[in-house]
């Protein structure tokens, strides 16, 4: 069976070229993916939205309700970055929904990835950076809520601290945080995940890899895991434009491998998500994006 793709159109909510949010890379990755042969009908499907009752799992009532109804207060539009309107309202549900799908794919076969997913800086309260509602956070919480997992481990590597899974998943029991980022990056203000690692300016491939190697078998060591998720942002990259940690292509082709190799070696299932990436040259970055895809595929 051909890796198992979560997609919906509507994960692109129609920004302007010149936001600062690249939306456009949502259907730009859908071209890569396609142009690499991983997009064929049998490898797609296309998610529900999120029902309030499980956004609600993660998020407190108010907001939820708030975001549901493009009523979003402007303070809380300012700190996620841009206005909830209807389209970014509706692509937070599909994305959270389309994050829910790939676990339960992935539970069924070993793996799968989501187009979209790894808003990891959506906290309980409200969203903050770019993130609307938290989509591993549901996830997990929606798998714990229904018994189809007890044990979930979250490797967060985008460039930014996962500081709103850390909120979200803090004092639950099932649920297991790990985090590795660039330490000057945003957040300014980190919540404490159940592991953090941070890295200074500049580490590139080689030890960022060797910290990597590292890490890996002192996580599946903490518990046996039902399922794993991995945000796979891609703004560790040298030309992100927020990023700071300097890792090329290949680099971030070894970092997914060595996760996934990883898990997979061990019978645990993978669900992946593409956290972030920031860069003017957006078809650049929806191919940096791909290489989760290329490589999971390689594990299906
Ligand atoms: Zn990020």
């Amino acid at each position: 069976m051909p890796l198992q793709i979560v997609h919906h159109p509507d994960y692109d909510a129609g920004f302007a070229v010149n936001h600062r949010f690249p939306m456009s890379k949502y259907p730009l990755l859908m071209e890569a993916l396609s142009a690499r042969g991983l997009a064929e009908p049998a490898a797609l499907n296309v998610p529900d939205a999120a029902p309030g009752s499980w956004l609600k799992l993660a998020h407190a009532a108010s907001y939820v309700d708030q975001v549901l109804a493009c009523e979003v207060p402007a303070k809380i539009e300012r700190e996620i970055g841009f206005p909830v309107g209807p389209r970014v309202s509706l692509r937070a549900q599909l994305a959270t929904g389309g994050t829910v799908l790939a676990a339960r794919l992935a539970l069924l076969n070993g793996i799968a990835c989501n187009t979209a997913g790894g808003s990891h800086h959506a906290r309980r309260a409200q969203g903050a950076g770019f993130c609307t509602f938290n989509d591993v956070a549901v996830a997990s919480l929606v798998l714990l809520a229904e018994g189809a997992a007890q044990n979930i481990l979250i490797v967060d590597l985008d460039v930014h601290q996962g500081d709103g899974t850390a909120d979200i998943l803090g004092d639950e029991p099932g649920a297991f945080t790990f985090s590795m980022h660039g330490e000057r990056n945003y957040p300014v203000r980190k919540i404490a995940s159940h592991l953090d690692v941070a890295l200074p300016d500049g580490t590139g491939d080689a030890a960022y890899l060797e910290r990597l190697n590292s890490l890996l078998p002192e996580l599946s060591a903490r518990a046996r895991w039902d399922i794993v998720f991995y945000n796979a942002g891609v703004d560790v990259h040298a030309e992100d434009r927020l990023g700071r940690l300097s890792l090329s292509n290949e680099g971030l082709r070894a970092r997914d491998d060595m996760v996934i190799r990883h898990f997979r070696a061990l019978d645990i299932p993978v669900c992946g998500v593409i956290g972030g990436g920031y860069a003017t040259d957006v078809a650049a970055l929806a191919a940096r994006h791909a290489i989760l895809f290329e490589v999971a595929s390689g594990y299906a």
